[in-house]
């Protein structure tokens, strides 16, 4: 067994978040799935199972607290890796239309097995495309989603440029971040992308603080963005 059930249980519910026990069983397979794949493709240094219950899974979870969303909502993880933060999002709320999308064809295939397995014990979804968020923002998806994330991408100010096209207008891009960057980092960015910072939470997870922005989107992204990765790139020098 990957952990207790009463200790994911309690884990969870110092953040009120309720956690059932087909959601734990859910995140069970996910941690067993992800060690094993872990040990011939390089997906997380995170690796211990109470690590992995709060470093990826409750770390992925605590945002959605913090945002108000109807059923039925869509969600887009940009650089989602091994699924993080939407995947776990999902498991908590599978109602919710998810799309992960990473570069990284080694992902895609683990996500692409994992999703399979997890929906034998909970229904999911889930659409996963393999592209850069920079070059696929032109197409239908660009101002189509609720909610748009993204974990350990990139600073405030770059994330903010591949995510903000997606977010619909009255939609939110939720930024969790570690202790050390702040809102200023990105902030003229985030404006000239159409986003205003709408709450902005600190909280401790085990010792770390986190950060959660919450930007909602109240204007259309200008056309010129996202830049390509070469312009975006250089104009961060
Ligand atoms: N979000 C996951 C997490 O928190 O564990 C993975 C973080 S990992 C450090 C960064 C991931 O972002 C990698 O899987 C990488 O392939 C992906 N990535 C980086 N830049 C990207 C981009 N512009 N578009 C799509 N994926 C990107």
């Amino acid at each position: 067994m990957f952990i207790p059930f009463e200790t994911a249980k309690e884990a969870f519910a110092e953040f009120n978040i309720n956690l059932t026990e087909k959601q734990f069983e859910a995140f069970s397979l996910y941690a067993e799935f992800l060690r094993e794949y872990n040990e011939k493709v390089n997906l997380t240094a995170i690796t211990e199972p109470e690590e992995i219950l709060v470093k990826h899974f409750l770390d992925s979870v605590i945002p959605l607290s913090y945002t108000e969303f109807e059923s039925g909502f869509t969600l887009l993880d940009i650089g989602t890796g091994a699924g993080f933060p939407g995947l776990p999002m999902a498991i908590m709320h599978p109602e919710l239309k998810l799309t992960l999308m990473d570069a990284n064809g080694k992902k895609i295939t683990f996500l692409t097995e994992l999703t399979e397995k997890l929906r034998k014990v909970i229904p999911l979804d889930v659409k996963i495309i393999k592209a850069r968020a920079e070059d696929f923002a032109r197409g239908e998806l660009r101002g189509s989603f609720d909610i748009v994330t993204a974990r350990a991408v990139a600073g405030l100010e770059i994330l903010a440029e591949y995510a903000m096209p997606y977010v619909k207008i009255g939609g939110v891009f939720l930024a969790p971040k570690g202790g050390s960057e702040s809102y200023e980092d990105g902030a003229s960015m985030v404006e000239e992308l159409g986003g205003d910072l709408a709450d902005f939470v600190e909280y401790n997870l085990n010792g770390d603080l986190r950060r959660l922005f919450v930007i909602e989107k109240i204007d259309i992204t200008p056309k010129k963005y996202p830049r390509s990765n070469a312009v975006i790139k250089k104009a961060k020098k």
